[in-house]
């Protein structure tokens, strides 16, 4: 991981406390010299609370989003949904932008609609031409964030030069900062990330079901996929099978992982942006409506979205019944 907290900060602003945006603002509490104070806002009292807790002489609670940019340079937010982010940046009495933010630094890592995302960023850019304000999601998960091992990808280009500062920022955060281009293509290229992981967790858990039920045993079938032209992440350690990874989601009855509904609204998020692009998508339609079922589904609900094998009936105690040791 990036040890490059060498920038010195006079202070930072912190956005959503939530479960990921928690442990990534501890990052930069434990790794920011001690004067280097954050200032926080998140809607719900009870997240700043339990921040301000655990670094009682270096948090500021805020009262608003606008307090926040009103404190500091740089400002980090990472809200659920592109309606919070635009109530974060563009609310005319609360907002970030509700204030003179001439020359702040301003990086949304909340996963959203690229739309939004370019709304807020050319409101900013109009009203505040010395203002930046970038797109950077995440991906790695809240095992990642607490690990400080998330990916970056970041909506600005190679050649940008804010690049070195936004690297050394992030770095305090995760393992990896990848600058995809331009505005939203931070956006664009997690939702497209998205959209294959979760195809992928479906077509593996059809593939696992129809190879069991045909008479393998799932430690055999993974094996041969690892070998075979199927190989593939979600497969090898994320697999949807209980108990043929030890560290899986499903292993652990399909809890700590990437919760089904998130994987639904990034699903959707990814299935808005190809009709937008005119890109052809045929298995967009047929995903979108597995994840929303799944996600309303009792058993799957609040689960890690490789659950979708419990949905489509997978089974799950064969280690009982049909071991082959
Ligand atoms: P979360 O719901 O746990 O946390 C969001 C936080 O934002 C909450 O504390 C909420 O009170 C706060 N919030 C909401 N509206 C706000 C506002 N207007 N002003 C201030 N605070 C506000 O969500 P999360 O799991 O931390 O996810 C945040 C983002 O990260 C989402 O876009 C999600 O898709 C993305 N993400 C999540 C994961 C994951 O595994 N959880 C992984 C990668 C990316």
């Amino acid at each position: 991981m990036g040890s490059s907290a060498t920038e010195s900060y006079d202070s930072i602003g912190f956005i959503g406390l939530g479960a990921m945006g928690f442990p990534m603002a501890k990052h930069l509490a434990n790794k920011l010299p001690s004067e280097t104070p954050i200032y926080v806002f998140d809607v719900a009292k009870e997240a700043m609370d339990n921040f301000c807790a655990e670094f009682p002489k270096k948090i500021v609670k805020c009262g608003s989003a606008r307090e926040v940019a009103q404190q500091t340079e740089i400002i980090l937010s990472m809200v659920p949904e592109g309606a919070h982010v635009r109530s974060v940046y563009l609310d005319e009495k609360n907002g970030v932008c509700s204030t003179d933010i001439s020359n702040k630094l301003l990086i949304d890592c909340s996963t959203i609609d690229t739309a939004t995302s370019l709304l807020v960023k050319d409101h900013i850019a109009k009203n505040f031409p010395s203002a930046s304000f970038y797109d950077a999601p995440v991906s790695g998960g809240v095992v990642g964030a607490v690990k400080g091992t998330i990916a970056f990808f970041l909506g600005c280009s190679k050649t940008d030069p804010s690049l070195p500062r936004l690297t050394q920022l992030l770095e305090n955060m995760g393992s990896q900062v990848i600058p995809c281009g331009g505005p939203s293509l931070g956006l664009a290229a997690k939702l497209s990330n998205n959209y294959l992981s979760g195809v992928i967790a479906i077509a593996c858990s059809e593939a696992m079901d129809m190879g069991m039920r045909a008479g393998l045993d799932p430690i055999t079938l993974a094996k041969v996929y690892a070998a075979g032209t199927a190989q593939n992440t979600v497969c090898d350690r994320f697999n949807p099978v209980p108990g043929v990874h030890p560290e899986a989601p499903s292993t652990n009855g399909y809890k700590n992982g990437f919760k089904v509904q998130l994987m639904r609204k990034d699903f959707g998020l990814a299935v808005d942006m190809a009709k937008r692009v005119g890109a052809k998508n045929v298995l967009g339609q047929v995903g979108l409506e597995t994840y929303t079922a799944a996600s309303n589904d009792p058993r799957c609900r609040d689960l890690d979205s490789r659950v979708v094998y419990r949905y489509l009936g997978g089974k799950e105690e064969w280690k009982v019944d049909d071991s082959v040791e």
